[in-house]
């Protein structure tokens, strides 16, 4: 199998590497600074460098996997942005870069991507059920809220356009103990990546376009 990990100098991306060079993949992963890509190299990835929200070095990315061909993408570089209180405006700064990083990131991914699929290859974005409309108790973090729920939608569109080539969908990691989730989140990351792998490997085409949990429960958009 040879797999592709955007955003996997730590955290779940991070993990993700670690399960599938386990397994004995072929292992592409980015990460944007050298010791990310050290830590990759250390679990005998091919590491290459790549900042998301730097169109140069997104569109660098075809040239580097030069022709090769994946049979699992997943797209989880993400930003939390500050906790905001009720309808407090992001400033500026937070919502170019939490957009940029978790909307625009995507978009301009996803066409590099879509040349890179191997024959039933699976793309997945880590999204949030943060991002989820139908499923919202609070308006904590409205931007990261809006981020994600804008992820969804280009993810949904993504599934359409790659209909036929592969199975695309948007991932819930569960609250999970990583830089991002903090300490006291309700599940360890190696628990997280080994639910979300399973759910990958068990995707079918019919599930494209989907919101689904770790897992496997689907979400409501
Ligand atoms: P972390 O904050 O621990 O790690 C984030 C990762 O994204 C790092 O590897 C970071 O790289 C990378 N990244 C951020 N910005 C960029 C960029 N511009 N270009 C390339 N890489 C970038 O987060 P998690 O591992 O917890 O989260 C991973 C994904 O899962 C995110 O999309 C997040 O929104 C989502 N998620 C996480 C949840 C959780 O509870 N942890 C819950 C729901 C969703 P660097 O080291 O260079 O900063």
């Amino acid at each position: 199998m040879n797999v592709l990990i955007i955003g996997a100098s730590r955290g779940l991306g991070l993990e993700f590497v670690r399960q599938y060079r386990a397994d004995g993949a072929r292992v592409t992963a980015t990460a944007r600074d050298d010791a990310g890509l050290a830590r990759l190299q250390q679990l005998g990835a091919r590491a290459l460098k790549l900042d998301v929200v730097q169109a140069a070095s997104v569109s660098g990315l075809a040239w580097l996997i030069d022709g090769e061909r994946f049979d699992v993408i997943v797209i989880n570089a993400g930003v939390f942005s500050a906790r905001t209180q009720g309808l407090q405006p992001p400033t500026e700064a937070d919502f170019d870069l939490v957009m940029r990083t978790n909307v625009l990131g995507p978009m301009r991914l996803l066409p590099q991507v879509a040349e890179a699929l191997a024959p039933g290859a699976r793309v997945a974005v880590l999204s949030s059920l943060m991002g989820s409309i139908a499923q919202r108790s609070n308006a904590s973090a409205w931007l990261y809220r809006a981020s994600k729920a804008a992820v969804n939608s280009v993810m949904k569109d993504a599934a359409q356009v790659l209909a036929g080539q592969a199975t695309v969908v948007s991932l819930h990691p569960g609250w999970v103990r990583t830089d991002m989730g903090g300490e006291g989140a309700d599940l360890a990351v190696d628990t997280s990546v080994a639910d979300m792998r399973r759910l990958l490997a068990g995707l079918t085409p019919a599930d494209s376009g989907g919101f689904f949990n770790h897992d496997g429960q689907r979400l409501p958009w």
